[in-house]
């Protein structure tokens, strides 16, 4: 059997482009190396707990939104979440602001906690939702970025409207530089603030965040905040149940080690000598991971340099999954917790600041009764994770120092653990198969990041790429849209 499209990694990347390929009638495989579906966004299960591998919030949920739109078309339900509002709670040294979805009871919360800078920076956050909203209608033509082929410069044409060119002042500034034509670029807890969502979101802080995608970033929270019932991984399993529904097929436990063009087709090879051919691919499995399965004439014939992807910024992830008694946290309704550690509040990664994501008390997928399931996660630099001497003391110090910060706001949180399995970058490695433990898509670092992306075309006929390494980038939502791109294109 000849594929037409031979999907490689089970991720949002490649179960939206499955799912939309199936929907158009292609015949096409998923192959996924784990037993899991959903890759950064997926799940495991231990001990009665169910928990999030990486991502725990969804967005784009709403009316309208990317996942909304994508469920309309496959005409499928979306399955039961929480909105969140707040949509999280921050809790800094001398306060817990709460991060509110809607406008006016934030900016009543902006009154409240920053009543010196309150009119400057309500005005800021106008400046936020206006230009969030003029990048929503770009993306909504889903471009091939950067633009390589003629048909790819055609596509950007009816862009160049009104509201992009509106959008143009902010595509040569940080968020650093608008923040200071608001005269906030010295307030200090508010960029505290600030700089934790961008982390969570755009994995950089003001100084380096484009302010465009900045923006979009943090208008995104206000639209719609969501806890998947069951996590993330719902999601997936839904995208997956479909592609099979259509016939397709999705081979759990299959990892790609080689992929060679013969014939004018493309030979997968796998487990036990297994082989598969297709006649186009979408990769989903990372440009960190494309020399490890691309043979060297491939590789030659795409569009990266080995060289200098490996230098490019990208991030780590430690994570803590714990099991707890859910008396800890029944002073509050608020699932997603912010930490500021109290004593060191300018530290943006490795335990600085994090985020905690509780299971819905209501939601029985998650946890036994009694019990939260919770995912804790902070940004790592990568190297210190690769150096094998002290890794298990590092690892211990970390947990303790991330159990510790949740302790010192939530007091009684370490005694009501049932279960802590804290992951770092060697685990990313191993049970995703990240490159050295690289997630989250590259970091931006400065005004014009933005235009190092990689596109969805490889540089190699017939095979596409999508995921967070791709534009436009990462987080669920970013990472879906580049994998209906890459569908689309793949289509044509
Ligand atoms: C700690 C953490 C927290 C996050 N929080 C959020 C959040 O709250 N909200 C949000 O929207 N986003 C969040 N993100 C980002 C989001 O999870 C990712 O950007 C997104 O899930 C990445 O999807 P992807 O399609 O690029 O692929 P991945 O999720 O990386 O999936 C790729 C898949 O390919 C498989 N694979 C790899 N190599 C092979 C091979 N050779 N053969 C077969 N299969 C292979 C892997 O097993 C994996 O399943 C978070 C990420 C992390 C790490």
């Amino acid at each position: 059997m000849v594929y037409d499209v031979a999907i490689v990694g089970a991720g949002f990347g490649g179960l939206a482009a499955s799912a939309e390929l199936s929907k158009h009638g292609k015949n096409v495989a998923v192959f996924e190396a784990s037993n899991e579906l959903g890759g950064s966004a997926g799940k495991y299960e231990r001990n009665g707990y169910r928990f999030q591998s990486g991502a725990t919030v969804g967005m784009g949920f709403e009316a309208g939104g990317v996942f909304d739109k994508l469920y309309h078309s496959l005409q499928i339900e979306k399955p039961p979440m929480t909105l969140l509002n707040p949509i999280m709670d921050i809790h800094m040294p001398d306060r817990v602001i709460h991060y509110f979805k809607e406008k006016q009871e934030w900016y009543k919360e902006i009154e409240r906690h920053f009543p010196e800078a309150a009119s400057p920076i309500q005005a800021f956050y106008d400046e936020v939702f206006y230009v969030g909203s003029l990048v929503d209608q770009l993306l909504d033509y889903r471009p091939v970025f950067p633009p390589k082929t003629i048909k790819d410069w055609t596509r950007l044409l009816p862009m160049v409207n009104t509201s992009s060119l509106r959008l143009l002042p902010y595509m040569n500034q940080t968020v650093y530089d608008r923040l200071k034509k608001y005269k906030l670029h010295q307030h200090e807890r508010f960029q505290t603030f600030l700089n934790g969502e961008l982390m969570d979101s755009v994995q950089t802080s003001v100084e380096y965040c484009p302010a465009f995608l900045g923006y979009a970033a943090l208008q995104t929270f206000h639209k719609g905040a969501y806890a998947v019932h069951g996590g993330l991984a719902t999601v997936a399993e839904q995208l997956a149940g479909y592609v099979e529904d259509k016939g397709n097929e999705v081979f759990m436990r299959y990892p790609i080690r080689r992929i060679e063009k013969k014939g004018g087709h493309f030979i997968l090879h796998s487990k036990r000598n297994s082989q598969f051919e297709a006649k186009q691919l979408i990769l989903n499995h990372s440009v960190h991971n494309l020399a490890d399965t691309l043979t060297e004439d491939l590789m030659k014939q795409t569009t990266i340099k080995q060289e200098k992807e490996e230098q490019r910024e990208t991030w780590g992830a430690f994570i803590i999954h714990a099991g707890v008694d859910a008396s800890v946290f029944d002073g509050t309704d608020v699932l997603y917790h912010q930490f500021i550690d109290p004593e060191h509040p300018n530290d943006l990664h490795d335990g600085g600041q994090f985020l905690m994501s509780l299971s819905d008390a209501e939601d029985t997928q998650m946890a036994p009764e009694g019990k939260r399931s919770l995912t804790i996660s902070t940004h790592t630099n990568l190297e210190q994770w690769w150096e094998a001497e002290d890794y298990e003391t590092k690892k211990q110090e970390m947990t303790d120092r991330l159990i510790a910060t949740v302790d010192h706001y939530f007091p009684g949180f370490e005694a009501g653990l049932d279960l802590v399995l804290p992951g770092t970058p060697v685990t990313f490695q191993k049970w995703l198969r990240r490159s050295k433990g690289k997630v989250g898509g590259y970091a931006p670092t400065g005004r014009y990041s933005w235009l190092n992306s990689y596109s969805v075309r490889s540089g190699i006929p017939g095979v596409y790429l999508c995921g967070d390494t791709v534009f436009p980038g990462a987080g669920t939502l970013g990472v879906t849209l580049s994998g209906l791109t890459a569908a689309r294109e793949a289509l044509r």
